[in-house]
């Protein structure tokens, strides 16, 4: 069933071309941002290193987690519950900490981060990088895996107790395991086109639905999710009105997308309503594309 389903969608995909596959256009309001974030990069940053620092790190806290197991059978089934959870978690960070300001120090910076920041820098019409240096922009930084590995390591000793380590184990390997999928999945959405992210599912399914985020008309509202879009789904933040299972394989398709959200998407487009109507904050939206959004 799925194997004619994944047919019969990259049949339809050739003849419909997606507007993500254009080439990119940059408003003089995203250059200006562009320019100004680069400068501000301190010289000493290295791309590589950030993202080589992050990933061995998760691989080998995996690592260690799994050579701790002994014999965990039916253990292995707290992936599903950890991984389902971790959907919402990361849904609902995106949703009320990234794109709601909590004047908190912590949280107030992964607001400015986010709302201030990553998403001036990439809009639904130009939302690629070029360079290494850019990583500074798409991954996050090293304490949010810090931040995780304490979570992690604490609801891990809880469910060793009530439970046993092998599902206290499992459970970390998942956190962490689904924290280095969202950064994958993110990064993917954000080089430039190739097969890779065209063609494989669920990658071409969240690059197109992350890049329809970036649009600066539906940011606040919209397409919460950075790895599978399940909790999009349950809770109608998704910007397709399609099942569950269209949702997650739909790719570059977008003839789902909900009506009532094209007119909004088409004139945070313009260069002109982007320098009237957007600030750093999001955009200044009127009641009837509030409603449309919040439906
Ligand atoms: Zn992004
Ligand atoms: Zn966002």
């Amino acid at each position: 069933m799925l194997v004619i389903y994944i047919k019969c969608y990259s049949l339809h995909k050739e003849t419909s071309m997606s507007t993500f596959s254009k080439p990119m256009v940059m408003t003089e309001r995203q250059k200006r941002f562009r320019e100004s974030y680069v400068n501000q990069i301190s010289p000493f940053y290295n791309g590589l290193v950030h993202i080589g620092v992050m990933y061995v790190a998760g691989l080998i806290a995996i690592y260690y987690c799994a050579s701790q197991l002994s014999n965990p059978t039916w253990a292995w089934l707290t992936i599903i519950p950890v991984a389902i959870a971790g959907n919402f978690v990361e849904w609902a960070m995106h949703k009320y900490v990234m794109h709601r300001l909590i004047d908190v120090f912590a949280l107030r910076a992964i607001y400015d981060r986010h709302t201030r920041q990553h998403h001036q820098y990439f809009t639904d019409t130009d939302y690629t990088i070029d360079t290494v240096k850019e990583h500074r922009i798409v991954f996050f930084p090293w304490r949010v895996l810090i931040v995780l590995g304490v979570a992690g390591t604490v609801l891990g000793y809880i469910a060793s107790k009530i439970f046993n380590p092998n599902v206290g184990y499992i459970l970390y390997m998942t956190m962490v395991g689904h924290y280095l999928i969202y950064e994958t999945f993110h990064y993917c959405c954000h080089v430039k086109e190739n097969w890779f992210v065209r063609n494989m599912p669920f990658i071409n399914t969240i690059r197109r639905h992350h890049a329809a985020h970036h649009n600066l008309g539906i940011m606040m509202h919209k397409n919460m999710n950075l790895t599978f879009p399940l909790a999009d789904w349950i809770m109608g933040t998704s910007d397709l009105k399609r099942g569950l299972v269209g949702t997650l394989l739909n790719g570059f398709n977008e003839e789902h997308v909900d009506p009532k959200l094209r007119p909004i998407v088409e004139k945070f487009r313009n260069g002109g309503v982007q320098e009237e109507k957007v600030t750093l904050e999001g955009p200044i939206l009127d009641q009837q594309e509030q409603k449309a959004l919040q439906s």
